[in-house]
C-alpha cells in the first residue's frame, strides 16, 4: 500500500473548527498515514496533535502557513518539518499575531460604520484566541443573517474593496522562507493557482521564492482544479522545485472537503517527502 501523505490541514489552533486531537483521529479514520498540520500563523496545535498521533501510530508533520504579503498579494507560505522551538521563526509568528490582532479590531471598527456592532466579540466567540481570522468574522456574520454561506459573506463583506477588507501587511516573503529554513525546514508556495496571478507574476513570485531558498511547490490541492495541478505541476517540473500534496481541511463544515483527500499527483514530480527520514532511519 503506498504511504498517504496530507501535508495542508488547520485545527483550532487557527481557522480550523476541529481540535487538533480529533483531527488527528479523522485523519487516521480517513487512511493518511502522514499528516501536516499547518494553521495559520501559530504552532501551538502541534504539541497536542503530536500527543494525539502517537497514540493512534499516526505521523505528525510539523506544519505552519504564514501569511505573507508579496508585491501588493497575499500569499501563503507552507513550511513542513521544522523545528518549532526556534526562535526566530516564532519571534516572526508572533508578530504576525500581533497584527492580526490588530486587524481583527481594524475589521470590526470598518463592519461598525456599515452597521454592524459587536464583530470583535462576535468574531471572538468562534475562535479559541490564538489567531483571530477572517473565517472567525465570517462565521460570526453567517450566525448574524449577514450572508447565506461562508462563500457568500467573503464576498459581501470580507474580500477586496469590501467594507471589512483590510490590505494586508503581513511578512516579507524573504522573512517567511528564511525563517522556516533557519528552523531546519522546507518552505512551499501553498495552493499557487489559487491568488489568480498572471503568468508573469507567478514566475516572478517562484523566482524570488526560489532565490531565497524555497524548495517547493503545492501542486495537488483541494482548492485547486484538474486544470490547475496540471499546471502547477509543469511549473514545478520546468523550475526543479519540489512538489507537496494537501487537503487545506478546516472542518467537516466544508462538506466538499475530506482530510486525505487531493487530486492526484501528476508523473514526473518528485515529492518534498523524499527529503525526509522515515521515523526508523532516523533512529537508526
Ligand atoms: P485571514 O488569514 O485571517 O485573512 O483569513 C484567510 C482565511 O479565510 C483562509 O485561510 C481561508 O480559510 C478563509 N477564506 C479566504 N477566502 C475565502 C472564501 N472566499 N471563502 C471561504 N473562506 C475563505
Ligand atoms: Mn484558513
Ligand atoms: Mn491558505
Ligand atoms: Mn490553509
Amino acid at each position: 500500500m503506498p504511504i498517504h501523505y496530507d501535508l495542508h490541514s488547520h485545527s483550532t489552533a487557527s481557522d480550523g473548527t476541529l481540535t487538533p486531537t480529533a483531527l488527528i483521529q479523522r485523519a487516521g479514520k480517513q487512511g493518511v498515514d502522514v499528516l501536516a498540520l499547518t494553521d495559520h500563523d501559530v504552532t501551538d496545535g502541534l504539541e497536542e496533535a503530536r500527543r494525539a498521533a502517537d497514540e493512534i501510530g499516526l505521523r505528525l508533520i510539523n506544519g505552519v502557513e504564514i501569511s505573507v504579503t508579496w508585491h501588493g498579494a497575499t500569499v501563503h507560505i507552507v513550511g513542513l518539518n521544522f523545528d518549532p522551538a526556534n526562535a526566530r521563526l516564532q519571534a516572526g509568528l508572533a508578530e504576525l499575531r500581533k497584527y492580526r490582532a490588530w486587524r481583527g479590531e481594524e475589521i470590526a471598527r470598518r463592519l461598525e460604520k456599515k452597521g454592524i456592532s459587536g464583530a470583535l466579540e462576535g468574531a471572538k466567540a468562534f475562535c479559541n484566541g490564538q489567531i483571530l481570522s477572517r473565517t472567525h468574522f465570517a462565521r460570526f456574520l453567517v450566525a448574524q443573517g449577514h450572508a447565506k454561506d461562508m462563500r457568500k459573506v467573503f464576498g459581501k463583506f470580507l474580500t477586496h474593496n469590501r467594507p471589512g477588507y483590510v490590505a494586508g501587511e503581513w511578512a516579507a516573503l524573504a522573512d517567511a522562507v528564511g525563517w522556516i529554513r533557519d528552523a531546519g525546514g522546507q518552505a512551499v508556495i501553498a495552493h499557487p493557482a489559487r491568488y489568480r496571478l498572471s503568468a508573469t507574476r507567478l514566475r516572478a513570485l517562484i523566482t524570488a521564492f526560489m532565490e531565497c531558498g524555497g524548495e517547493v511547490l503545492e501542486v495537488a490541492s483541494g482548492s485547486h482544479s484538474a486544470g490547475d495541478v496540471q499546471g502547477m505541476a509543469q511549473y514545478a517540473r520546468r523550475y526543479e522545485l519540489l512538489v507537496s500534496q494537501g487537503s487545506d481541511y478546516h472542518g467537516p463544515e466544508q462538506s466538499w472537503l475530506e482530510l486525505g483527500k487531493m487530486p492526484s499527483m501528476p508523473e514526473g514530480c518528485i515529492p518534498v517527502w523524499t527529503l525526509w527520514k522515515t521515523e526508523q532511519e532516523a533512529k537508526s
